[in-house]
Formats: structure tokens, sequence, C-alpha cells
């Protein structure tokens, strides 16, 4: 009746169940694209993401001693050089979610009780430390800086408190979360959607590369919490179909990342718009002292919480491929990918056009394979995605950007196949396994 980005309980539940599931490989005949026959011969020993020991990635693919400034194979456009020791790490660390001793328990935030019990149903048992330690500054209301990395939990961070405080609204407020691609807002929309079942609480996610006749429809029916990249956001202010007005709640999710985009104009230009009278949320990876300039003027007498620290990838087991040729790179990558241990596997490059290639070639080779970058359109990225969370592919090739913060569950490896630009890329990247404290592998092709 009142809004359809907010969808009803039923149809979000596989959704939901594909979230928290372990074991979603099981169900499908062959997700490695038929490739068994030289599975067993493999010298590799990926770590199936299942187990939380045992981190494998030895064997073949151990690295050989480098030469000090030796040069990567492919000109680095923007980033400096970094040394292919920074992508080793064979004593993964294991950080499990759960061995963080909280000082909190969800009960203890006072949280509405449908709320509560929704976090129950979704599996969240204790909060996360960014959630412990920033969520009771933001119910008191309190301008938080959140320095958190990917995965750890930083969207429940900001959205229980959003909920709690819009879903009993007796005035228009609204919250405003602003997020750097598409498919982040999406996941920030769908997460919310969970939290927020049976608590009549509505969102509008308002992004590029989709219909914005549609978003303006929605944005009719005023709902409690907007979603969007700042590019449309802007769109929508101009086209006179979003007003900043009611906004009590800034969030600015993944703050570093929309400024490497350029997004900084149309931030400060929505920002303009919005009462001075708010409360404002900003999550970051890094902070740098550029960025701390800006948040001053956005955030006013904000308390920083920060839980990221040089753990931040320990528990990913990390290792380098070296490959010396085009010809040799695709065949050690077909080898790996043949492994039964390739389970779920993420595959960075660096252009969109290489990145589409790469995954057609390897549907090619039978492969179970989709591409998600900037050319193609949001549908067709939406698609992409969910093949792969779904299981329908198993292998999926990306560009940083499109892959930027996307969460996808159970990711075994990650494979640089185009170097990264910059450490942060290479972290960021990295960080698409061992989600939630779980292990992960990820492995990078050098020259
Ligand atoms: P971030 O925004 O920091 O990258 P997310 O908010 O996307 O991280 O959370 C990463 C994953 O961890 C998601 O799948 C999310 O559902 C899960 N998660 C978050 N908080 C908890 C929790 N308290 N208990 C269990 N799982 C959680
Ligand atoms: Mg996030």
């Amino acid at each position: 009746m009142y809004h359809n980005s907010f969808k009803r309980g039923g149809r979000r539940s596989s959704r939901t169940s594909s979230h928290s599931s372990h074991s979603s490989h099981g169900s499908h005949g062959s997700p490695h694209g038929g490739k068994s026959s030289s599975r067993q011969d493999s010298h590799f020993h990926g770590k199936p993401q299942s187990s939380s020991h045992g981190h494998g990635g030895h064997g073949r693919y151990a690295p050989r001693p480098h030469r000090g400034g030796a040069h990567f194979g492919r000109p680095q456009s923007r980033g400096k050089y970094i040394h292919p020791d920074t992508f080793i790490n064979k004593t993964p660390v294991h950080v499990a979610m759960g061995e963080y001793k909280p000082k909190h328990l969800f009960a203890d935030f006072g949280l509405n009780k449908t709320l509560e019990g929704n976090l129950t149903r979704i599996g969240f048992t204790t909060p996360t430390r960014i959630q412990d330690e920033a969520i009771h500054y933001i119910l008191k209301q309190k301008d938080v800086i959140g320095l958190a990395n990917t995965g750890s939990g930083k969207t429940a961070a900001f959205a229980l408190p959003i909920i709690q405080k819009l879903h009993a609204r007796k005035s228009g407020e609204t919250a405003l979360i602003m997020a750097p691609t598409r498919e982040l807002a999406g996941q920030i929309n769908d997460e919310l959607t969970k939290f927020a079942h049976g608590l009549h609480v509505y969102s509008a996610l308002c992004v590029g590369g989709m219909p914005i006749g549609k978003q303006m429809r929605e944005l009719t029916r005023h709902p409690h919490v907007i979603i969007g990249t700042p590019g449309r956001l802007k769109d929508l202010v101009n086209r006179k179909a979003l007003s900043l007005d009611s906004v009590s709640i800034l969030v600015l999710d993944e703050f570093d990342r929309m400024l490497d985009m350029g997004f900084i104009k149309d931030i400060e230009f929505l920002i303009g718009k919005i009462p001075k009278n708010r409360q404002s949320l900003c999550f970051s990876a890094t902070i740098t002292p550029d960025i701390k300039k800006i948040l001053e003027k956005i955030l006013n007498e904000p308390v920083t919480v920060s839980v990221t620290s040089n753990v931040r990838s320990e528990h990913i087991a990390q290792d380098v491929i070296r490959a010396h040729s085009k010809e040799e790179k695709f065949a050690k990558l077909k080898e790996m990918l043949a492994h039964s241990a390739f389970e779920k596997v993420l595959i960075f490059g660096e252009m969109k056009r290489s990145v589409q290639k790469l995954a057609d070639t390897l549907s090619k080779e039978g492969f179970k394979a989709e591409a998600i970058h900037g050319n193609k359109s949001q549908p067709q990225r939406d698609r992409a995605l969910r093949a792969f969370r779904d299981g329908k592919v198993n292998i999926l090739v990306a560009t940083d950007v499109a892959a930027r913060g996307l969460d996808i569950p159970n990711v075994s490896h990650v494979i640089n196949f185009d170097q990264p630009n910059t450490r942060e890329d290479y972290i960021h990247r990295i960080g698409r396994t061992g989600r939630a404290g779980k292990g992960g592998q990820a492995y990078t092709f050098i020259s």
C-alpha cells in the first residue's frame, strides 16, 4: 500500500537466508562449471570458506624471492608502486566475529522489541565492534565519525538507531544515507528492510542507472529513509522531487570512497540543503588530514569511534602468483578456478572492457562467470550480482568501483588478476573475502 521499496517479508526471506547460510553451495549440482576432471591433480590448496582453520595457499603458487625494484607488467596509472611482499600473508590470524567480546548486547540498547526480534530472527546475536561502540552514541543523538573497515557491520550500526528513531515519527523527519555506489546503496536498503520488518519504516532507493520517474513517485510518499548515490540525489533535488528540509539524520557511508570518486561537490551541494540542526554520521575506512578538514565542516562536535586496526586483513591468507605472459597468467587462473576449493571467486580486473572479456572467455571455457563493471546497465549489474550471490555462477569478474562495499557472503577467494593501484584498493578488494570475521584467501598476480 505505502511503499514498494520496502518489500514485505515473504519475498525477502530467501535473500535473508542466503545471507546467513554457510552451506549455500551444497544445493547446486556443479557450481564449478563442469571442470571436475582436472580438480584432483591440481596442487592448489585453496581454503574452503566453511572451515575456519588450516589456511592453505602454498604449493605451486608459493612466491619466489623477489628481486628489489622488480616491476609489474602493467603501467601503474595512478597508484604508487606496491611491493609484492605486501600481497603475502601466509599466517592468517583467525578472528571470528564471535570472538569479539562486546560490552553490550543488542538488548542493552533499549531498542524497540520488534526491531530486537528482527535481529534475533536474522541471526544477529551479538553486536560487532563498531555496533558495540557506536550505537549508544548514535542513539544519544551524537554526531559520530566511525572508522571501520568493510565487513565490520557498519550498516546495522547506523540503520538500527535510524529505525529506532523514525519508526514512531510524529513529524515528517527523514534520514538521508549517501553511499558511493548503486550496489552499496541497494545493499543498505536491503539490510534496512530486513531490520525494519513490521515497523512501518519505509525507504526509497535513489541511485543512478535506474528510472528516475519511479524514484520521483516514491519520494512523493515521504519515505522515512532515503538512500542514494550523490549524483542521483542531486539530480532529484534539482528536479524538485526531493526536499532535504526534513532530514534530521545524515549518514555518509564509505566517505573516503565517495571522495575518491569525485563526489565532493555533489555531497556539499546536498549537505547545503539539509538543516544544520541535524545528526550527522560519517563512516570511513581511512581518515586523512584532508578528510578530517572536510568533516569538521559537516559534523558538530563528533565522537570518533575507531575500530580499525592493523589486523584489518590479517585473517585473510594472501599470496602472489607469478606469471610472465598473458597466456601464462590465464592458464594459471584457469588452473586455480578448476580447483574445487575455489567455490566462490571474485576476480578483479582494472578496465571495464578487460573485465567483460575475461568473464566472456572464462564462460567460453566452461566456467560459470559473470562480469560487473560500469559499462553495464543497472539491471544488468543487479542480475550479475544476484547470479553470483545465489550461486548460479561461482565466478564474478569486477572492477574496483563496481565491487566497492559489496557484501557477498562466503566468497572463498579473491583473485587480483590485475594489480590494484593503491594499497587501499588492495585492502578493499581482499576484504570481499573473509567477511564477518571468517577466513578467506586472496591471490595477486605479479609478473
Ligand atoms: P560494512 O558496511 O562494515 O562493510 P556490513 O554492514 O555490510 O559491513 O556487514 C557485513 C556482514 O556482516 C553482513 O553480511 C551483515 O549482515 C553481517 N553482520 C553485521 N553485523 C552483524 C552481527 N551483529 N551479527 C552477525 N552478522 C552481522
Ligand atoms: Mg557498508
